[in-house]
C-alpha cells in the first residue's frame, strides 16, 4: 500500500460503515514509570471503542484492510489520551488573573466568577470548556463545578455531548460564601442536591461520567458537610476530592478552625474523607506524619505545578510521595494554573523540581518519560483504570491523540529530515518543552473522535 493513498489527514476509505477502525503512526507510551515504549510504523485496530490488535503497519493491513477503514500515517506520533486530574470549570475564563496568593485570589478573582457561573453561563461556556480540552489532547478530566446545581446538571449535559470521559462533581462549601450577595449554601442542601447529581450523572454514558463529591477545602467546609461529603461518596462509590495543604494562609486558617485535629491531612482522616477514591491536589505542605496517613489510606495525589508557581504556593516535594508509593497524576489547576495545556505542565513538573533541587539535596528531577507517565497511564492508576485507560495495548479502551510533532520543530521546512535523527527520547522532550495545541491533529476516546484538527498540516 502506496504510503500517500492512507497519508491525507482525512484518510477515510470509502467503506466509512466498516466495524473496524485502523490508525497508523508512531506509537509512544509509557506502560511503567520511567520507561518509554515507542513503536514505529504501527497500526492500532480500534472494534467498539476498543483496541482489538496493535501491530507492525504492514502486516496489520494486509490483515484488515479490507475490513477497516484507515486513518492516518508513519509520520504522525500516537499518544496516550491526556489525563487532567484537576481544574476548575467555571474559573477557565480567569486564568492568568490576578497578582496574589491563593486566599485573596480566590475571593478578588475566582469567587466573582464562580458566582456567576450559574445554568445560562454553563450553557454557553461548558461545551467549549470540554472542546478546548479535546482540542489540548486531554481525554478524560477530573473537575469542579461552581455551588449551582442548574449550573452543574448543565455542565454534565455538554460532558455528555463532547465525548470526553469526565469526572465531575459540584463544588461544596457552607462555611465560605461567594460574597454578601449570596448567602452560604446550608450545608443539608450541598448534600441533597450534590446527591442528586450522583445519582444522575455517576456511571452515565456507559461509565464514561461519573461523580466525584467536592468538598473544596478544610477552610470553607464543617466538619458535618465533609463527614455528609464522605458517606454519600462510600454509598454511591463515587469519587472524592478536595484541595490539601496549598498555601501557608491556608494551613494557618486549618489549624485554628479544627483545634482538635493533629494536623490538616488528620481533618480529612476523621471526616472519612481519605480513601482510594480520592483525588487531592497540591499537596505541597505536608509533614512526614501527613503523607504517611495519606499513603496508608489509599488516597491519591494530583500534582499541579503550574498552578503552584502562580500562585507562588510553593513546590510539591514529588519525590517523598513516590518513595511512599502515592499514587500521583497531574493537574492542570485551572483557573490557578495558567493553561490547559498539560505538556506544558509536565513541562512544569520537571522544571519546579530542578529549580527545588539547588536548595533541598532531597529534591529528585523527573525524566520526561517519567512526567509523561503522571499525565497517561500514572494518572489512570490514580483513578483506578490502569487497566482501562493511559497505555496503548491491546484490551483497553482506544483513548489517544494524533499529534503533528512536525509543528513543535524549529524549523518546519526540514522537519522530516529532522524526525529522522529524533528518538523516542528526544520526540517526547520535544512535545513536553513545545508542544501544544497546533500539534494536535486528532483526539479519539473510546475510538470516537471527539477533536479533529481544521487545517492538518502534516509534515
Ligand atoms: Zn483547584
Amino acid at each position: 500500500m502506496p504510503m500517500d493513498r492512507d497519508a491525507s489527514h482525512s484518510g477515510h476509505s470509502d467503506d466509512s460503515d466498516a466495524p473496524l477502525l485502523g490508525v497508523r503512526g508512531c506509537l509512544i507510551d509509557t506502560p511503567h514509570l520511567g520507561r518509554l515504549r515507542e513503536r514505529k510504523d504501527t497500526a492500532i485496530l480500534i472494534e467498539n471503542g476498543r483496541i482489538v490488535d496493535i501491530g507492525a503497519y504492514n502486516l496489520l493491513h494486509k490483515k484488515a484492510s479490507s475490513k477497516a477503514r484507515w486513518l492516518h500515517n508513519a509520520r504522525a506520533a500516537i499518544f496516550p489520551g491526556l489525563i487532567d486530574l484537576h481544574s476548575h470549570l467555571p474559573q477557565y475564563p480567569a486564568v492568568a488573573k490576578g497578582r496574589s496568593e491563593l486566599l485573596p485570589w480566590l475571593r478578588q478573582t475566582v469567587f466573582p466568577l464562580e458566582r456567576e457561573f450559574g445554568e445560562a453561563k454553563a450553557r454557553k461556556e461548558s461545551m467549549a470548556f470540554f472542546r478546548e480540552l479535546a482540542r489540548h489532547g486531554t481525554t478524560t478530566a477530573m473537575l469542579y463545578g461552581s455551588v449551582n446545581e442548574a449550573a452543574c446538571e448543565a455542565a454534565f449535559e455538554a460532558a455528555e455531548k463532547s465525548g470526553l470521559r469526565v469526572i465531575m462533581g459540584m463544588l461544596m462549601m457552607d462555611i465560605a460564601s461567594y460574597g454578601a450577595s449570596q448567602p452560604k449554601k446550608v450545608m443539608s442542601i450541598a448534600l441533597l442536591e450534590s446527591e442528586r447529581l450522583c445519582e444522575k450523572w455517576h456511571g452515565a454514558r456507559a461509565g464514561m461520567l461519573e461523580y466525584a463529591f467536592s468538598p473544596r477545602f478544610a477552610v470553607s467546609c464543617s466538619e458535618k458537610l465533609m463527614k455528609g461529603a464522605a458517606e454519600l461518596a462510600a454509598k454511591h462509590s463515587a469519587f472524592l476530592q478536595m484541595h490539601l495543604a496549598e498555601n501557608f494562609e491556608e494551613l494557618e486558617k486549618v489549624k485554628n478552625q479544627f483545634s482538635w485535629a493533629a494536623d490538616y491531612a488528620d481533618v480529612y482522616d476523621k471526616c472519612g474523607l481519605l480513601t482510594p477514591r480520592t483525588v487531592l491536589s497540591h499537596c505541597i505542605h505536608l509533614s512526614d506524619r501527613e503523607m504517611d496517613v495519606v499513603a496508608a489510606s489509599g488516597a491519591r495525589v494530583a500534582h499541579c505545578p503550574t498552578a503552584n508557581l502562580f500562585l507562588g504556593s510553593g513546590v510539591m516535594p514529588m519525590e517523598k510521595m513516590h518513595d511512599r508509593g502515592i499514587p500521583i497524576g497531574l493537574g492542570s489547576g485551572v483557573g490557578a494554573g495558567t493553561e490547559l495545556n498539560l505538556w506544558q505542565v509536565m513541562r512544569s513538573a520537571i522544571e519546579s523540581q530542578k529549580m527545588r533541587s539547588y536548595y533541598d539535596g532531597d529534591a529528585r528531577v523527573p525524566s520526561p518519560a517519567e512526567v509523561f507517565y503522571m499525565a497517561t497511564q500514572g494518572a489512570a492508576e490514580v483513578l483506578g483504570k490502569e487497566n482501562m485507560i493511559g497505555s496503548l495495548d491491546v484490551g483497553k479502551d482506544a483513548d489517544f491523540i494524533v499529534v503533528d510533532y512536525g509543528a513543535f520543530l524549529p524549523y518546519r521546512k526540514t522537519a522530516r529530515q529532522q524526525r529522522d535523527e529524533l528518538s523516542a527520547e528526544d520526540l517526547l522532550s520535544l512535545c513536553i518543552y513545545r508542544g501544544g495545541p497546533h500539534g494536535t491533529m486528532e483526539t479519539f476516546v473510546r475510538g470516537n473522535s471527539v477533536y479533529r484538527a481544521a487545517e492538518p498540516d502534516l509534515f
